[in-house]
């Protein structure tokens, strides 16, 4: 079977190779703009299984909608979020990044012990991590799953969310390898790019109905600190406007019949641990 990425590579060559040759640019551009055109399509749209099969939304949703975070745990956003979804016996999803997670093991195991649900995202979230090759993100995903399973003393998440959501053959032949399954979002805050609480929530909102993933950013990457505190003031906003349109948030979860919502492992308590894996700093 032809795999997508040769709909963008034979082209793309065919121009390379026309351009080295005399053909005339203006016969080759339209094919290699296509092939840009769905090239990139395929990489920054996050409906788009073009690369790689992945989630955006749940498909047998009821009454209920996905919160997610993602590059948490953060020593103070974290509890607050996870206080606010306490208060109203709502559950979530968390993408946490390795190095964050290794930093903050009790959150993480909190997180769990809450009933939420726990993902992969990259152990360093490094801002290129689309351009890496097959040995240094297998590498990356691997640390980041060894640190959560060592953390919590539970398997690896079998959830994973691409940095920026971004995809790309190399990505996908790296989750196909590990059986990982890919969750993207229906809507976002844009919380990363935006310090107003109120204008997040209010992106959001817009994405409220049943089945939705949405995403908040509940930490930052290891290189970027920065203060997620408005993050945590949007969700505090959003949360009654949930409740207004009838809607609860669940946990994802991953099911014989594909994504979900479910119990997680946050039923049992998770044994102490004290994980060693990660724990040195990126270098940024
Ligand atoms: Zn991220």
């Amino acid at each position: 079977m032809l795999r997508p990425h040769l709909w963008v590579d034979v082209p793309v060559t065919a121009v390379v190779i026309a351009t080295a040759i005399g053909v005339n640019l203006t016969a080759t551009a339209p094919l290699a703009a296509l092939a840009l055109g769905l090239h990139t399509w395929g990489t920054v749209n996050p409906r788009s299984s073009w690369y790689l099969p992945v989630s955006w939304r749940v498909a047998q949703a009821g009454n209920s909608l996905a919160l997610s975070f993602d590059d948490g745990p953060d020593p103070v956003t974290t509890p607050r979020i996870l206080d606010v979804l306490a208060a109203r016996g709502w559950r979530a999803t968390f993408f946490c990044i390795g190095h964050n997670a290794a930093a903050q093991p009790a959150l993480v195991r909190r997180i769990l012990a809450e009933g939420h649900s726990l993902g992969l995202h990259s152990h360093s979230h490094g801002r290129s991590f689309n351009c890496w090759g097959l040995k240094r993100l297998g590498a990356d995903l691997d640390a980041n799953a060894a640190t959560l399973a060592d953390i919590t003393g539970t398997p690896a998440p079998r959830l994973w969310r691409p940095p920026m959501g971004l995809k790309n053959p190399l990505v996908a032949e790296t989750i196909r390898r590990r059986g990982l399954h890919t969750v993207t979002w229906s809507r976002r805050g844009f919380d990363t790019g935006s310090r107003r609480a109120p204008q997040v929530a209010q992106r959001l909102a817009a994405g409220i109905a049943p089945g939705a993933i949405l995403v908040l950013h509940d930490g930052a990457e290891p290189c970027h600190p920065r203060d997620t505190s408005p993050s945590a003031e949007a969700l505090e906003q959003l949360c009654p406007q949930i409740e207004a349109a009838g809607l609860r948030s669940e946990a994802l979860s991953l099911g014989p019949a594909g994504l979900g919502f479910g119990p997680t492992a946050g039923d049992a308590t998770p044994p102490p641990h004290s994980a060693q894996t990660g724990q040195e700093r990126p270098t940024c």
